[in-house]
């Protein structure tokens, strides 16, 4: 049963030696964090596509079965939804209202994605994810049920931790996000050599916020690049949302059954500090331990960088770039797992003076390099975020921080 569930979306979940699914009601949450006295930490499944959406000996609380619900609210323009909704869900509902949210690059990933800051082609121009949350409801890792909004609580170290470490400190059962108006998009697909790759970014950053870039690096001498405009330009294509997007790269040719981790990293303007990266990411590329390996980036700046530091969970404001590095591997195969993951930290080795943050998008507390995540992930605001789990998550049903 838990492994049909998680067939669908998630074959490294399916194959972990979970205990199982736990698929409370709502109002069950705080008694069963609460008392919770089973193996820690509990996993949670929003839209269950990380990979410690269920991990061996460990219980996963699905919120997919009784939090789908998605409300439209006319009076302000908002959307409430339930955290097992997948983004493709919520940006789907939208529509008939003709409106959207700054989803990401696929509508498969679930609340995960807001909660831990969340980038799209559209958040140069209205921010991160996060940043569009006017309220969470929840319970604490402790059992405390809170509901919080930005009115009211944005401020208190609560809402910051929410807003970007939420995984840490509690279940969030229920988000309200404020929308914008759904309007076309023009994209541009091409390929292009590893030679291209720092002019197409310093063009990137010359342009206005209504244009973003992505790249995706996933053979030995080509990539893809994709880039999503709001102003109408001739000669590419219309797309009429978000909820079109083309995927940015093919899936990996041949293994049916992958497991692999992603490591997100987030730096600063200067595409120009690429210039000397590049030959070395072109050895790594082609040294790849499996075809599917692969590394992809994402713009952000402008509205993103518009938001206080302190407001959020997510530190990196003046983040101009998240590459992420993809390693991946067949199913079991525990030597080629070793490779690709010795492969992601010799890229992320290279990149690292040039994106020296974390965009902790998926939790790695089963990797060696979890806590340096933590440290590049939330630097200075650690400390204060780790005291803020001591007091909402006592007894560390959640994932250590
Ligand atoms: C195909 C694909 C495309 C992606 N594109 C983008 C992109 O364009 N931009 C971007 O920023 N990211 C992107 N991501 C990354 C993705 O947003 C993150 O990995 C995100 O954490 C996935 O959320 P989830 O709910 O699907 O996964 P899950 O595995 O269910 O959850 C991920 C983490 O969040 C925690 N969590 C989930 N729900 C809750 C909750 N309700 N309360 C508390 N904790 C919770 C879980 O404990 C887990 O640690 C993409 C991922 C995929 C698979």
């Amino acid at each position: 049963m838990d492994q049909d569930f998680w067939c669908e979306v998630n074959p490294q979940a399916a194959d972990a030696r979970s205990r199982g699914l736990l698929r409370p009601q709502p109002g069950d949450l705080p008694d069963l964090l609460g008392g919770w006295c089973g193996p820690r930490p509990l996993r949670i499944s929003g839209g269950g596509t990380s990979s410690r959406a269920a991990a061996t000996g460990q219980w996963t609380l699905d919120l997919r079965g009784s939090l789908k619900q998605i409300v439209w609210n006319p009076d302000d323009q908002t959307v409430r939804f339930g955290a097992g909704c997948r983004m493709g869900e919520v940006l789907e509902a939208l529509l008939p209202h003709g409106r959207t949210i700054p989803a990401g690059l696929s509508g498969r990933p679930g609340s995960g994605y807001v909660l831990t800051g969340g980038m799209g082609p559209l958040s140069r121009r209205l921010g991160l994810a996060v940043d569009q949350v006017l309220a969470f409801s929840g319970v604490w890792g402790g059992g405390q049920p809170f509901a919080l909004s930005r009115d009211l609580n944005q401020g208190m170290a609560e809402w910051r931790g929410l807003c970007g470490a939420a995984p840490f400190l509690g279940v969030v059962s229920e988000l309200v996000l404020t929308t914008h108006p759904l309007e076309p998009l023009w994209i541009e697909r091409s390929g292009g050599g590893p030679d291209q790759l720092v002019d197409r970014m310093a063009a990137a950053e010359a342009a206005d916020s209504d244009r973003s870039l992505q790249w995706h690096w996933g053979a030995d001498a080509e990539l893809q690049f994709l880039w999503v405009s709001g102003a109408e330009q001739q000669g590419l294509e219309r797309i009429d949302g978000l909820h079109q997007l083309p995927s940015l790269a093919p899936s990996p040719p041949g293994s049916p059954r992958l497991h692999g981790e992603v490591v997100g990293l987030l730096g600063g303007a200067g595409a120009e500090k690429w210039r000397p990266l590049v030959a070395g990411l072109r050895t790594l590329m082609a040294q790849r331990p499996h075809a599917g390996c692969n590394v992809a980036c994402q713009q952000l700046g402008g509205a993103t960088s518009r938001i206080p530091v302190e407001t959020t969970s997510f530190v990196h404001r003046d983040a101009v770039w998240k590459p992420w590095i993809t390693a991946v591997w067949p199913a079991g195969d525990l030597d080629a797992r070793q490779k690709s993951l010795a492969w992601l930290e010799q890229v992320w080795q290279l990149l690292n003076p040039v994106c020296p943050g974390v965009h902790l998008a998926q939790i790695h507390d089963h990797l060696p390099f979890h806590h340096e995540e933590l440290e590049q992930a939330f630097g200075a605001w650690l400390p204060r975020l780790r005291s803020l789990k001591a007091r909402l998550d006592p007894e560390g049903n959640l994932p250590t921080l």
